[in-house]
């Protein structure tokens, strides 16, 4: 949660939609931005849908849109099991790679299942031998060696240094198009990194 903020209840089910493979690798692009703009909006009514569908079953439920939330989704999409971080600070899902959105439902209901494995962790690793978004990213705002913050937490990427064009070119996603695991199958970049390893 960003500081200060306030949410209704204290646990979550946590929604990914795949953003078009088409539409990505033409960032940065009007098409591009369009189509971030179409998963923020899809996402938005579905998890409206499911909080109506959550309410009238007896539960109270409260959407978290896709953009604009006092949220992290993409820490609760990783706590959900539904990807890992990559370099460029978003998450790489089994089915997507790091073309997703993220939209949440805040719930009372006690009994979800969650998720805990390190499945995924072998991902952090394989960026430390990649590093295509470092080399890619117009602004230089993603970092090989992770930035130290005072707080005990760390990160790869300059905000600051994605602001501009991010803003000035719509929404930038560069960051996305070169990834790895956008390029590629995650299957089949997990096979060559098993082997590298072996
Ligand atoms: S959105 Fe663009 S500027 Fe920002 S981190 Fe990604 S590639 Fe770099
Ligand atoms: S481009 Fe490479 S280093 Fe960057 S997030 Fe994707 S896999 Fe990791």
């Amino acid at each position: 949660m960003f500081k200060d903020s306030i949410v209704l209840f204290k646990n979550a089910t946590v929604f990914i939609m795949e953003m078009k493979k088409s539409e990505i690798e033409q960032a940065p692009s009007k098409r591009t931005n369009k189509e971030a703009f179409r998963t923020y909006y899809e996402l938005g009514k579905s998890v409206n849908l499911i909080s109506e569908f959550m309410r009238k079953n007896g539960y109270n439920a409260q959407p978290i849109p896709a953009i604009g939330s006092n949220l992290n989704l993409s820490v609760m999409a990783r706590d959900a099991g539904l990807g890992e971080f990559g370099k460029h600070g978003l998450i790489i899902s089994k089915e997507f790679g790091p073309s997703v959105r993220i939209a949440a439902v805040l719930t009372d209901i006690e009994n979800l299942p969650y998720y805990v494995s390190d499945e995924e962790a072998w991902i952090k690793n394989f960026c430390d031998s990649c590093n295509a978004c470092v080399r890619k990213c117009p602004a230089k705002a993603i970092y090989e060696k992770p930035l130290l913050f005072e707080d005990g937490s760390e990160s790869h990427i300059d905000c600051k240094k994605c602001a501009l064009p991010f803003s000035k070119q719509y929404g930038c996603t560069v960051c996305i198009k070169e990834c790895t695991f956008f390029k590629n199958n995650y299957d089949k970049v997990k096979n060559s990194y098993d082997k590298r390893k072996m």
